[in-house]
């Protein structure tokens, strides 16, 4: 059969089963790289009134407050050079924006890896690497630390705001969010194999990992709706040519070595036990230490914390396309490529 017929035979068979379910089905895809997938390739208007897919938690930047720019552009006028992911350069902070603060002469360098980082950071720097991202990206702080220690670098400190993705999906299923099935991030569960999305089984929800073509979303579709009509809370895994049972050992081991469990704030969940991952105390000499008012975030027009628990589609927010678009982005999640706010702005049809 060719590919095209494949796919609209999978196709037909989603539909087939969300009639035999009887409902429009609610499925939540976790992760920002699946977001832009579904909108890029019009799954939500090709199964409009079958399955309403509401986006979750995944996409770092999307769930990065202000507090944590607000704390890099304070640490950048105290004459630290900052080096970020380019991608957490307009996320707004109270005042301003990290581009913002570069364009009034902050140090604030892009980088492409914090291991190249580590590279290019000059003997005269007091250099700060910005540490955001859920577990896929933060093998690669460690594998930095671990060339700093063994470089002997004196110059070189971390502002930990990583996440991990388990506690938020935990608090999102348990206080925020109704939902059929899940979409599980086929990026960190490279690291963390399917094993460590064992805990999704207890809120007896089906559930599956997933790559991120086209073709991979359908497969995951169809798994999830058999899962629905079987009753079956198994986590599947369709991206197996890439996501291992037990997922990386090398990069857990690396995780495992330099950062411990620490409390974390998200955009939209609040501060969340075990959220985050910090330094640990063996390290600590290279770890700033990052101050926050949690009570004061998230008080902007901005409807990001919202979008993120599934309670607003972005177009339903009053600014979106309006006074918030990818050039003048009001919330992270306009910024961000993998925002739901961004997906919806650039690939339309939203309505
Ligand atoms: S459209 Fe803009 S202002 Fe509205 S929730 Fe999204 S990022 Fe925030």
């Amino acid at each position: 059969m060719q590919t095209l017929e494949k796919a609209n035979a999978i196709i037909n068979t989603i539909k087939n089963n969300i009639e035999k379910i009887g409902r429009q089905l609610r499925i939540i895809e976790v992760c920002g790289t699946h977001t832009v997938s579904i909108y890029r390739n019009g799954f939500h208007t090709l199964f409009k009134g079958y399955i309403d897919f509401i986006s979750g938690p995944g996409c770092p930047v999307c769930v990065t407050h202000e507090g944590y720019i607000d704390n890099l552009i304070e640490l950048a006028k105290m004459n630290y050079t900052i080096y970020t992911f380019g991608d957490l350069l307009k996320v707004p902070g109270k005042s301003m924006s990290l581009a913002e603060a570069k364009a009034e002469g902050a140090k604030i360098k892009i980088m492409y890896s914090p291991v190249d980082a580590i590279e290019n950071i000059a003997e005269d720097e007091e250099a700060i690497i910005a540490a955001v991202g859920f577990e896929t990206t933060v093998p690669a702080f460690a594998l930095s630390l671990e060339k700093v220690l063994e470089k002997g670098l004196k110059n070189v400190k971390f502002a930990c705001e990583l996440k991990t993705i388990d506690q938020p999906l935990k608090v999102l299923l348990k206080d925020h969010i109704k939902v059929d099935g899940l979409i599980l991030p086929g990026h960190v569960a490279t690291i963390l194999g399917v094993d460590g999305f064992r805990f999704v089984e207890e809120f007896k929800l089906p559930s599956v990992i997933s790559g991120f073509e086209k073709y991979d979303i359908l497969l995951s579709l169809l798994s999830l709706t058999q899962s629905i009509l079987n009753n079956d809370f198994t986590v599947k895994n369709e991206y197996k040519r890439v996501v291992k049972k037990e997922g990386n050992t090398v990069a857990k081991r690396y995780i495992d070595r330099f950062f411990e469990r620490t409390d974390a704030y998200f955009r939209g969940l609040g501060l969340i036990e075990g959220g985050g991952l910090r330094l640990k105390s063996e390290y600590s000499a290279f770890s700033v230490q990052l101050k926050y008012d949690y009570e004061s975030l998230s008080n902007s027009a901005c409807r990001c914390a919202d979008v993120l628990t599934g309670k607003l589609k972005p177009f339903e927010c009053p600014l979106f396309e309006k006074v918030c678009t990818p050039q003048t982005p009001k919330g992270a999640c306009m910024v961000s490529q993998e925002g739901s706010c961004n997906a919806y702005f650039r690939f339309g049809k939203w309505k």
